[in-house]
């Protein structure tokens, strides 16, 4: 079961929200601009949950419109706020000359204050906000500038971070500005009471798919009063401020919520939501030792959560947690793609080995304690997964390392040579950058190192490795050392360079090419680069020669199953790391085939069995996404097997899968 901890990016639709909206599509589909009794129902519905959401949000005599979502609702407030403010220069008034933004806005805000700004020609200096090391706005900067400023852009609540802001401490250092105020209260909705009216708040743009309505609707308060310029002109529905046919289902679905909000069932009260959050805290620093909470808990919301683990880099901490089936993020959904570190954190000022680490975990008050509890426990494991596979900054379990492990960093490659019969191992060309995640490796395997070596003349990465483990530290000099029943020999080719050669099996060939090592290798010989920014893992001499391989067969469920029912025979291969096997989730196959786990990083151990297979037995990989298993598929072709291939879109695709993984369906 999947445990949705992603709240502040979406949240799914309530199952009340669901039945409103489909009834609005199915049965009162009316238009509400039209007069007959199907469009008076449909007329009836909007003015209903229009009073809802007034009362809710306790808007007074302002206006509030349905449009579809927070993004919406910025544009139009920063364009009626900036509309006027050209007027009131037109008039004469030249004070304002800034527009200010919170500096942990949400890039709506930003974006459409530049955009508008330079469309209308008004010229005006966009300024962020400073905030503070608790994600506060600095009020005593915004009391200074706020008599210069046209429009002031806050949010209630911080979506990244869950830090409230102090809207009764920025109304008073607006006072006496003439400047408009603008308050993003997205995330604030259901979780905060916002009380609009009572302040001055001009614009404050709202979202349903934060809320358990769906995507695509959204409201805007307007205060009584507050200059207006429509974004959208047509057919003049909501009283010509927003033109185009409304959003019905998404307006009957938001209504169904903030039913569900008034009726004080369906959402958990201000205490229970603290006590949940507390819980989800205590279990996060059970099993991470050394995390630290990115905002002070008791200025957040009691629905989010960021921290760091210093030493665990976010993409690891995501790739755990996604593993175990417990959705988070790194920081704002819209930039989840882009894996930089979050604005929003390095705005409050906090080091970047902290936001490197950086983790959102959100709920909904929607939450139940069944829920919770069954996150703790996840998260518990996660703990315990991190240090079996001698993950975690500390505290991790012995390993008995064998055979042949990557390390990969921009395109570097370092290798790991362990033998756990004789207790030996040996580093080839250990990358600068990995050293320390090495090192980790070697203190939990425990060999003593008989050899850092390197095929080129560079040694940052080897000096630093040898730094980190002095107390492993047996090297042995000469041209060839034994590791069990292999001997790993030197070959030397000149300018500093040379390979390594392991039984004529592989090569750790550095940068030189299959015809530099000449007559060394065998034509079947693995060769495993130090430089490798294609991702290619492996070539052999014979493979350097044959055609370039494209992408690999992608299979998609249904093919797969069908394949595996024509060749039983077929291996099925899980190429995730060990930590995602050991948490994560097999697909339940119909024909009783074996599955072998088999890493990315470690596949140069099992390429010979691979290939000595009959050229017809098909052998498929599988992983998370579909990108692993595409590399590990190409391989195989590259070196010969044609009938290899990936598993469209990976696990995450997968229709239904085994609960956890199940040991002994791995070989
Ligand atoms: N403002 C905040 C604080 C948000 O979290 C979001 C959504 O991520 C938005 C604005 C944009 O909302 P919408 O997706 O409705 O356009």
């Amino acid at each position: 079961m999947e445990i949705y901890l992603d709240a502040n990016a979406t949240t799914p639709v309530l199952d009340a929200a669901r039945s409103a909206a489909l009834s609005a599509m199915a049965e009162d589909f009316g238009n509400p601009s039209s007069i007959h009794s199907t469009g008076l129902k449909a007329r009836a519905l909007i003015d209903r949950v229009r009073s809802q959401a007034s009362r809710l949000l306790g808007a007074g005599n302002g206006r509030l419109l349905f449009l579809s979502g927070a993004t919406e609702g910025i544009q139009t407030a920063v364009l009626s706020a900036l509309h006027a403010l050209r007027a009131r220069r037109a008039a004469g008034d030249t004070t304002a000359e800034l527009l200010l933004y919170g500096a942990t806005e949400h890039k709506a805000v930003p974006e459409a204050l530049k955009h508008w700004n330079e469309l209308l020609g008004l010229g005006l200096q966009v300024v962020a906000i400073p905030v503070g090391l608790d994600g506060r706005h600095d009020l005593i900067w915004l009391k200074a500038h706020a008599p210069r400023a046209g429009l002031v852009c806050t949010m209630a609540a911080n979506n990244e971070t869950g830090v409230v802001s102090d809207l009764d401490g920025i109304e008073a250092a607006l006072a006496g500005s003439t400047c408009f105020w603008l308050v993003d209260g997205v995330q604030a909705l259901g979780k905060l009471p916002l009380r609009l009216a009572e302040r001055r708040i001009d614009y404050a743009p709202f979202s349903g798919h934060k809320l358990y309505a769906p995507k695509g609707i959204g409201l805007l308060y307007v205060r009584e009063g507050a200059p207006f310029t429509p974004l959208m002109a047509g057919g003049g529905q909501e009283g010509a401020l927003r033109s185009g046919t409304e959003n019905m289902s998404g307006i009957a679905a938001l209504g169904a919520v903030l039913e569900a909000l008034e009726d004080g069932k369906s959402f958990r009260d201000h205490a229970t939501l603290l006590r949940f959050r507390d819980q989800l805290a205590a279990a996060l620093q059970q099993a991470f030792p050394g995390l630290v909470f990115n905002a002070p808990l008791d200025q957040c919301l009691p629905t989010t959560l960021n921290f760091s683990v210093p030493g665990l880099a976010s993409r690891l901490l995501l790739d755990l947690f996604d593993a175990a089936e417990l959705r988070v993020s790194g920081g704002s959904a819209c930039s989840a793609a882009k894996a930089q570190p979050s604005f929003v954190l390095q705005a409050m000022g906090l080091p970047d080995e902290q936001t490197a680490s950086a983790v959102r975990m959100s709920f909904g008050p929607a939450a139940e304690e069944a829920f919770i509890v069954e996150a703790c426990e996840r998260i518990r494991v996660c703990g315990e997964t991190l240090r079996e596979n001698c993950l975690a900054p500390a505290g991790n379990q012995a390993l008995a390392g064998d055979g042949i492990t990557r390390f990969l960093v921009d395109g570097e490659c370092g290798w790991l040579l362990a033998d756990a019969a004789s207790r030996r191992c040996i580093v080839i060309d250990p990358p600068a950058a990995l050293a320390d995640r090495l090192a980790q490796q070697l203190r939990c395997q425990g060999y003593p190192l008989v050899a850092v070596l390197q095929t080129g003349p560079q040694s940052e990465g080897a000096e630093a490795l040898r730094a980190a483990v002095p107390e492993l530290l047996a090297e042995e000099t000469g041209e060839a050392w034994a590791l069990g029943r292999q001997t790993l020999r030197r070959l030397t080719l000149g300018e500093g360079r040379c390979a390594y050669l392991l039984d004529q099996r592989v090569a750790f060939a550095g940068r030189a090419t299959a015809a530099e090592l000449g007559n060394a290798v065998l034509p079947a010989t693995l060769l495993a680069p130090a430089i490798d920014t294609d991702n290619r893992i492996a070539s052999t001499p014979s493979s350097a020669l044959a055609r370039t391989a494209g992408p690999a067969p992608s299979l998609d469920p249904a093919a797969l199953q069908a394949l595996l029912r024509e060749h039983p025979e077929a291996l099925v291969i899980d190429v995730r790391e060990p930590f995602e096997q050991r948490l994560g989730q097999a697909p339940t196959l119909e024909t009783a085939v074996r599955i072998e786990a088999m890493p990315i990083s470690r596949l140069l151990n099992a390429l010979p069995a691979w290939l000595a297979m009959p050229a017809e037995q098909p052998i498929v990989f599988f992983c998370r996404s579909g990108n692993r298993s595409q590399v590990a598929a190409q391989l195989l072709q590259r070196l010969g097997h044609e009938r290899a291939y990936s598993l469209a879109g990976g696990l995450a695709l997968w229709p239904q899968r085994a609960a956890v993984v199940d040991p002994a369906l791995y070989v």
